[in-house]
C-alpha cells in the first residue's frame, strides 16, 4: 500500500456529517433511502494486543487518536508509542489519522516517540502485514494516511506478536527431542512465564535471549521464533551449532503488557530492563525475579549463561554495550567487538553499538555484568528501517536475523575464540 497525498483525502469527519444529513425516507413515494456509511465507522481498541486510546474527529475531518501512559512507579517516567486497533469503515475510503500523546519521559528526561516513528505496519485481516510510512507534524504529532481495503484495517507500531502467536509457536515446538519448555514462576497479572531450552545442557556454551521485556518491541518475539525454528532445521549445520551450545529463551518477559496492549511496564508500574544493579523485587517485578532464580539456580548447577542477549525495538537499532565498574571491563568489550563482528557477518546487522562511555545503569545488559561477570548486552532492533536490507522491519526480516543469529553464536563459541 503507497502512502497517499493527505490533500486528495476526504475528510473524516465531512464523511460523518454527510451520512448524518443525509435523508433517512426519500421524497413522496415514501421509499426508505438508507444513510450512506461514514468513512471510519469505528475504531476498536478492545482485542488481545490493542492498545489503550480515545479519539475524536477534528474540524478538518482527520481523527485524533490519543494513546494512554503507562507510568512508572515512583518515577517521572511515562511512556505512550504502542499502538495496535482496528479500523472500521467504507472499503476504499481514504482516511487521515493523527497520532497524540507522543510526549514520553524517559530515564527522567522528557522525550517524544514523535522523532522515533516513522513506519507503521497496517494489515486488512490481521495476519498479512506490510509498512506504511507516516509523516511528521509540528508539535510532536504524527500523521498516518491510509486507505481502507475492505471494511477493516490493522494499524500497529510494529508487526504484532500477540501471547496467541507465543502459544501458536510453543505448541509447533512442544514436543521435539531437542526442546524443553519448562515454566519458571508467573508475571504480576498471573500468566505462565516460560523458559524455552533448545539443544543440550551439557553443551560446552551456552547463550540466553529474552525478548518483549518491554511490550511495545514486539521486534525480539520474531528474533526468538527464527533463531529456534532456523536450531530445529534438523539439517547438519543445526546439529553443528547445538553441539557447540545450547540455547536458553525467555520469550515474552512482559506478557501482561503485551495482552493489554501497554507500551512499557509491567502492571506494577515495574521496568523489566531496569533494576538489574540489584536483587529483583519479587512482589513488583514478579517476572525479573522468576528470572533471576532462573539464573542463580542455574550458576549453582555449573550452567551459567556465556552470554546472554536482551532484545528491543528503538529508532537507532544499535548494539548496547553498557559500562558498568568491572575490573575485566577491556576484556568484555573485546569479546562484544568480536559479537558485533559476527552480527554484522551473519545478519543483515549494520547499525553498529554504542560510543566509549555508554553506560544504560539497571538493564540487563549492564546488570548481569556487574552482578554475575556474565557477557550480556541490550540488541536493540530499528523499527522503522533496516539499513542492511534497505526495506521497513516485519516480522518475517527480524525472523531471518534470528535464524543469522543461530550462526553468530556458534561462530562466537568457536575454541579459538575462547
Ligand atoms: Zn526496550
Amino acid at each position: 500500500m503507497a502512502v497517499v497525498n493527505a490533500h486528495t483525502l476526504l475528510p473524516v469527519g465531512l464523511a460523518l456529517l454527510a451520512g448524518a444529513l443525509a435523508p433517512s425516507a426519500g421524497g413522496a413515494s415514501g421509499e426508505i433511502t438508507p444513510a450512506p456509511r461514514p468513512a471510519l465507522e469505528f475504531i476498536d481498541t478492545r482485542f488481545e494486543n490493542a492498545s489503550p486510546a480515545w479519539y475524536e474527529f477534528a474540524a478538518d475531518g482527520v481523527a485524533h487518536l490519543h494513546f494512554l501512559y503507562d507510568h512508572e512507579r515512583g518515577s517521572s517516567n511515562r511512556a505512550a508509542g504502542h499502538f495496535h486497533f482496528q479500523l472500521q469503515g467504507q472499503p476504499g475510503a481514504r482516511l487521515v489519522l493523527e497520532f497524540r500523546n507522543l510526549d514520553n519521559v524517559w530515564n527522567g528526561a522528557p522525550g517524544s516517540v514523535a522523532r522515533e516513528l516513522k513506519s507503521v505496519a497496517v494489515s486488512a485481516d490481521g495476519r498479512n502485514w506490510s509498512p506504511l510510512a507516516t509523516e511528521s507534524l509540528p508539535g510532536n504529532r504524527v500523521r498516518l494516511s491510509v486507505e481502507m481495503p475492505g471494511p477493516r484495517l490493522h494499524v500497529a507500531r510494529v508487526e504484532p506478536y500477540r501471547l496467541s502467536d507465543l502459544d501458536r509457536f510453543l505448541e509447533s515446538i512442544r514436543g521435539h527431542r531437542l526442546v524443553q519448555i519448562a515454566p519458571i514462576g508467573r508475571t504480576a497479572g498471573g500468566l505462565s512465564l516460560e523458559m524455552i531450552r533448545v539443544g543440550d545442557p551439557r553443551a560446552a556454551r551456552r547463550v540466553f535471549v529474552r525478548a518483549r521485556a518491554h511490550p511495545w518491541e514486539a521486534g525480539g518475539n520474531w528474533v526468538v521464533q527464527g533463531l529456534i525454528r532456523r536450531l530445529l532445521q534438523g539439517d547438519a549445520e543445526a546439529e553443528q551449532f547445538l553441539g557447540r551450545y545450547c540455547l536458553y529463551a525467555m520469550p515474552m518477559a512482559n506478557k501482561d503488557g503485551v495482552a493489554r496492549g501497554m507500551t512499557r511496564f509491567n502492571l506494577r508500574g515495574k521496568d523489566l530492563n531496569r533494576d538489574w544493579d540489584k536483587p529483583a523485587d519479587p512482589a513488583l517485578a514478579p517476572e525479573n525475579a522468576a528470572l533471576e532464580a532462573w539464573l542463580e539456580e542455574s550458576i549453582r548447577a555449573g550452567h551459567k549463561p556465556d552470554l546472554a542477549l536482551d532484545l528491543h525495538n528503538d529508532g537507532g537499532g544499535r548494539l548496547h554495550l553498557s559500562r558498568p565498574p568491572v575490573a575485566d571491563l577491556d576484556r568484555h568489550l573485546e569479546k562484544m567487538r568480536s559479537f558485533e563482528a559476527l552480527l554484522r557477518r551473519h545478519t543483515w546487522f549494520t547499525e553498529g553499538s554504542t560510543q566509549p562511555g555508554f553506560r544504560n545503569s539497571g538493564t540487563l545488559g549492564d546488570g548481569w555484568l556487574e552482578r554475575y561477570g556474565i557477557d550480556a548486552a541490550v540488541l536493540e532492533l530499528n523499527c522503522n528501517w533496516i539499513a542492511g536490507l534497505k526495506e521497513a522491519p516485519l516480522g518475517r526480516h527480524w525472523e531471518t536475523f534470528g535464524a543469522g543469529l543461530a550462526r553468530v553464536f556458534f561462530d562466537y563459541f568457536a575454541p579459538s575464540a575462547r
